[in-house]
């Protein structure tokens, strides 16, 4: 199965229109910096110091950055809103322009974005490295010593699962990170960017708030999902995944199921045999859609997930928010 970022560039922000201008303009110069010096040269806004230049790979972490960056940094997310499948992505010249003169990248980390991990170490060796999966800030010192080897997608070190923004300790850890690293490259900004960190996890409370009900109010509850997206969230809700061991692998390879595999999958919904099935919309192909099928004639609740932000939604906490409603309800958890 293969993911599909279903709709690109509607409802972009006035960070990703100014990106997109910036990209079309780092083509014909090569790589000429988008985030020009003229535009370090002055503070901005309210913050007390030039911004920090922020590279971002993946727009699932593009808005938790921003958020912490606030008016100090410059953030440029490269993936975002793309109709590619991050999971195999391949980097363009002007992606690789994005790079340069980052003094802090951002990545999901594991083979996810393994294109940015790469770039950042060639177009911006000095910027120090924060890796969702590693959930620690990377120093320069370490580069050239995160290569996780010859692991496939969702066998990483970390853990089973690449998706690490659904694991909210990970976001936790993320923010954290970015955070230390941003005021040691402008110290005189460390008030600004303490307050911001504080300011997020305000944001964040509809989201913890949701994640606390539902654990309080699910114990027992199973799913059962046609991709292993959202088990990291799955599993900090306290939910049983009771998707067919075979069709989860085969899911976790991005390879099809065996026949075998989906009956069970089918037979395990038309049984009600567990609470909700988690539906991934941006995957293609007859398979989840048989799965959806078998729910909704079963009577199981279908929840709908997305890998990255889906059009039209403008911050993290608003998509994960929206999902995890759908998901309370489904469960028939107040909130
Ligand atoms: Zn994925």
């Amino acid at each position: 199965m293969k993911t599909v970022i279903v709709i690109a560039m509607l409802q972009q922000s006035g960070t990703a229109r100014a990106l997109a201008a910036c990209a079309v303009l780092a083509v014909p110069l090569g790589l000429a910096a988008c985030s020009g010096d003229a535009e370090r040269a002055a503070p901005q806004g309210a913050c007390p110091v030039p911004p920090v230049d922020v590279v971002v790979s993946v727009d699932q972490w593009g808005d938790l950055v921003s958020q912490l960056g606030g008016d100090c940094a410059h953030v440029t997310t490269v993936l975002a809103s793309s109709a590619v499948d991050p999971h195999d992505y391949e980097p363009t010249p002007a992606d690789a322009a994005e790079f340069q003169g980052a003094q802090l990248v951002v990545i999901n980390g594991g083979h996810y974005d393994e294109w940015a991990a790469k770039l950042a170490a060639s177009t911006a060796p000095d910027a120090p490295v924060v890796e969702a999966l590693g959930t620690e800030a990377h120093g320069t010192e370490e580069h050239g010593t995160e290569e996780h080897g010859d692991h496939d997608h969702g066998d990483h070190d970390h853990g089973t699962n690449p998706h690490a923004w659904y694991d909210p300790a990970a976001v936790r850890a993320v923010a954290d990170a970015v955070r230390d690293r941003l005021r040691t490259l402008a110290p005189d900004a460390a008030g600004y960017f303490d307050e911001r960190r504080s300011a997020l996890t305000t944001a964040l409370e509809p989201y913890d708030d949701l994640i606390e009900s539902i654990r309080a109010g699910a114990a027992q509850k199973t799913y059962a999902a046609t991709e292993t997206v959202f088990d990291d969230m799955a599993a900090a809700l306290g939910l049983t995944n009771r998707t067919p061991p075979g069709y989860q692998v085969a899911s976790a390879n991005e390879s099809e199921p065996s026949p075998a595999d989906l009956d069970a999958f089918i037979r395990l919904l038309g049984d009600r045999g567990v609470d909700v099935l988690i539906y991934n919309v941006q995957t293609e192909g007859s398979v989840p859609q048989q799965i959806r099928a078998a729910a909704e004639q079963a009577g199981v609740p279908v929840v709908e997930v997305t890998e990255t932000v889906p059009p039209g939604t403008d911050s993290f906490v608003t998509w994960q928010v929206d999902q995890l409603t759908a998901l309370a309800e489904a469960l028939g958890v107040r909130t």
